[in-house]
């Protein structure tokens, strides 16, 4: 998972409800559908959004009060947890450069191989349990 030790050693994930990141379409995709013009309003409007990725670029953005004493903190060497890297693993998937895959995609992938989310985001459930064996 040499990208996600990219992410984090570069210190591309940031806060999303504190970010001021202009929500271009270029950058992420039909996000501002929502009405957000930023990431933090993004994450205003989406009570309970874990993640927001940039589509065309490295970086992750999380509301880590959604993940307190799971992602947190988000550094090289403290460990992940194995939902939390099923959760960038999600992100990562997203972007352009993983092959933008969305939802639907993510979750025919797990039940192709027995695998259904059982906590929280169902995406980010079925990657960490078969990519992390997360149990
Ligand atoms: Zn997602």
């Amino acid at each position: 998972m040499e990208i996600v030790s990219r992410i984090v050693d570069k210190g591309l994930v940031y806060s999303g409800p504190d970010s001021q990141v202009e929500l271009t379409t270029q950058a992420f995709g039909n996000s501002n559908s929502t009405g957000a013009t930023t990431v933090g309003e993004w994450f205003a409007k989406i009570p309970g959004a874990q993640a927001l990725t940039q589509y065309n670029g490295d970086a992750v953005f999380f509301d880590f009060s959604q993940f307190t004493g799971v992602l947190s903190p988000f550094t090289k060497g403290t460990g992940l947890s194995q939902l939390g890297m099923g959760t960038l693993l999600h992100e990562i998937l997203h972007k352009a450069g993983a092959g933008g895959f969305d939802h639907p995609q993510m979750t025919d992938a797990g039940r192709a191989v027995g695998i259904f989310g059982k906590t929280g985001n169902n995406q980010s459930s079925i990657l960490a349990q078969a990519c992390f064996n997360n149990q």
